[in-house]
């Protein structure tokens, strides 16, 4: 059998279809961010990057890495083994304690990334709660569907963001069985946000519990980062938030936090929490550290927001589309996979813009997009230059304006 053949046949249908996926290979340097050192070929040495999931700079900000450095210094590098042997550190501890005051929950549990967080609660819950049944919002992040997928219990998919559907979809299934809502608050590609309130209505109607991926809003919601649910002050009305620590708090790892039953039972019983290696205590230490350093900072918030206001009110004023939403994210559609990928190629070469062009599997084929993530640290003169480019690439590849 010739494997290497068939494993080429299927990545040349992805290059036909300008989906392949090449990756920007770049180096952050710590005091220069959103500036970074880039290392392809055709790309200028310096660029600034606008499509980073580090939205408050928080994995270069001082009091991060010196905690990062400390821990180590203190405890060396790895955890030295997973949770139940040998492998929990007091930073690890620490860290629950923090992120279950952050929601204002009675417990967390720490897992090494966001996505394994949503694929072991989610699976485990599925599995183990006999007859349960999962109502997934369709737009659900890959983590998620994963995890429901390794539950196989009964899956029912919601319309986007639509408690009537939803209310229709609960409704019809048995009053005794375990019904779980399954929802995020921040949308990451299209930037939109949930009904929260109405969802939970709706799901505390029909005895319901919640879950909700809070994976783009921590750190950037809430007077204490504490995401959408606390800015809504809805976060007691949830029974299960799920975060990371990877994205606004700058370093690796995702958690769940809910009442100390539940925690206790994803911990005594989720395979991705017991079989693997817990975060090394330094990653623990920084992400603490970055967590309470914007539970009580709102000034990367407030920097943040100024310049995603300027960014959407400067692509208005030159007619370039872009998805309306009330968060963070700036998704300017472009709806062709390869015109995609050469704008972005553009926009390296010429203009040392780096934004990473978005398409399928990602978000839906006809939705390609380029997602633009301003952050505190994006100058107005950063800005200016972004719009410039994007003017004169609107020409150049006869992309349609905005209806005024
Ligand atoms: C990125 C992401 C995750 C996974 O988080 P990681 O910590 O990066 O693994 C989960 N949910 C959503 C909605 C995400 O965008």
């Amino acid at each position: 059998m010739d494997f290497d053949a068939m494993f080429t046949a299927q990545l040349d249908t992805l290059r036909d279809e300008g989906n392949y996926r090449i990756f920007a290979e770049l180096e952050r340097e710590c005091g220069t961010f959103p500036r970074a050192r880039s290392h392809d070929d055709d790309a200028p040495e310096r660029v600034t990057v606008w499509c980073s999931n580090d939205y408050l700079a928080m994995g270069h900000n001082e009091v991060v890495r010196q905690a990062m450095k400390d821990a180590v210094d203190a405890c060396g590098t790895g955890a030295g083994g997973t949770r139940n042997i040998s492998g929990t550190a007091r930073h690890h501890v620490a860290l629950e304690a923090e992120l279950a005051d952050l929601h204002g929950k009675e417990a967390a549990l720490l897992f090494t990334s966001g996505y394994v967080s949503n694929w072991a609660a989610l699976s485990t819950l599925g599995s183990r709660l006999p007859d349960a049944v999962i109502l997934s919002d369709a737009l659900n992040h890959a983590s998620m569907i994963e995890g429901m997928r390794h539950a196989r219990c009964q899956k029912v998919i919601w319309k986007h963001n639509d408690p009537e559907d939803l209310d229709r979809k609960l409704a019809a299934l048995p009053a005794n069985a375990p019904k779980i809502v399954a929802f995020e608050s921040v949308y990451s590609m299209d930037g939109d946000i949930s009904p929260m309130e109405e969802i939970i209505e709706v799901a505390e109607k029909h005895g319901a519990m919640t879950y909700l991926d809070e994976v783009h809003a921590v750190g950037l919601y809430g007077p204490r980062g504490g995401g959408v649910s606390e800015e809504r002050g809805l976060a007691h009305r949830i029974d299960l938030i799920e975060g990371t620590l990877g994205k606004a708090y700058g370093c690796m790892g995702g958690y769940i936090t809910g009442s100390h039953a539940l925690c206790d039972f994803i911990r005594s019983f989720a395979s991705g929490f017991i079989f693997t290696t817990a975060l090394p205590p330094a990653v623990a230490a920084a992400a603490q550290a970055s967590i309470a350093h914007l539970k009580q900072s709102d000034s990367e918030r407030q920097q943040q927001r100024r310049q995603v206001a300027k960014l959407r009110a400067k692509l208005d004023a030159r007619g370039i589309p872009h998805l309306d939403n009330p968060s963070h994210i700036i998704p300017v559609m472009i709806k062709d996979p390869v015109k995609c990928r050469q704008i972005a190629d553009i926009l390296m070469r010429d203009y040392g813009i780096y934004v990473q062009p978005i398409n399928y599997p990602t978000v839906p084929k006809g939705t390609e997009r380029l997602r633009f993530t301003p952050g505190p640290l994006h100058s107005d003169a950063d800005i200016d230059h972004l719009v410039d480019a994007l003017s004169v690439l609107w020409k150049q590849c006869a992309i349609a304006h905005a209806v005024a």
